[in-house]
């Protein structure tokens, strides 16, 4: 078994940036790594390769990351590192690091919060008024239980912005003006 990992290796203890009671981003090896197998960082996916609508490879490229505020931030593919690997069942397991920041947020020009996800205010709106977030692009990689109340939250709010009232259902909890 081979995985690949994106993002760099981490740091075997809880790194300098990343004080409690931040969740530390450090290496973890679980039992499913203990029975073997062999772990990369830093290798991004390109395409699969196939024969008669089988997957035979995986086409791989290097990676290298420029860190900001102790995380990494953005990584530039290293030139002549392309790979195939050869493969007969690939397994995705992928996690989401937040909304990429070079298509609709730099069109839109939407500020991001420190994590790199949607900054917005209680009311669910961007730093462009009228242009509304929610979910994992909003708050970072969560739970549908999440994107689903913040859909609606966001659903009630764009309602408010546009109507000046809402008769969506409000959460008790939610700060959003009443209408
Ligand atoms: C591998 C994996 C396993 C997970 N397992 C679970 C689990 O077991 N239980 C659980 O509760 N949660 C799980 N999650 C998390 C859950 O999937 C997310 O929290 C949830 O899907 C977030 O919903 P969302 O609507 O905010 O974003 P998404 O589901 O990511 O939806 C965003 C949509 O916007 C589209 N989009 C992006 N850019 C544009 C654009 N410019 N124009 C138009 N459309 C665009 C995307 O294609 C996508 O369809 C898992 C996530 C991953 C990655």
């Amino acid at each position: 078994m081979v995985n690949f990992e994106l993002l760099p290796q981490p740091p075997e203890d809880r790194p300098p940036a990343q004080p409690w009671p931040y969740w530390p981003m450090r290496l973890r090896t679980s039992s499913s790594h203990e029975e073997g197998g062999e772990r990369y960082w830093n290798i991004l996916t390109k395409r699969f390769v196939g024969e008669r609508g089988r997957v035979t490879g995986l086409e791989t490229v290097a990676v290298e990351w420029e860190a900001e505020d102790g995380r990494p931030a953005r990584f530039t593919e290293i030139a002549g590192s392309q790979r195939v690997w050869p493969v007969d069942l690939v397994l995705l397991a992928l996690g989401f690091v937040g909304p990429e920041a070079d298509t609709l947020v730099a069109q839109l020009g939407l500020a991001l919060d420190e994590r790199g996800n949607l900054s917005t205010g209680s009311d669910h709106m961007t730093s462009r008024p009228g242009v509304f977030a929610a979910g994992d692009a909003r708050r970072g990689q969560s739970l549908v239980v999440w994107a689903i109340s913040e859909g609606r939250e966001a659903a009630r709010a764009v309602d408010l912005f546009l109507m000046g009232r809402s008769d969506l259902p409000q959460k008790p909890c939610c700060d959003l003006p009443r209408g």
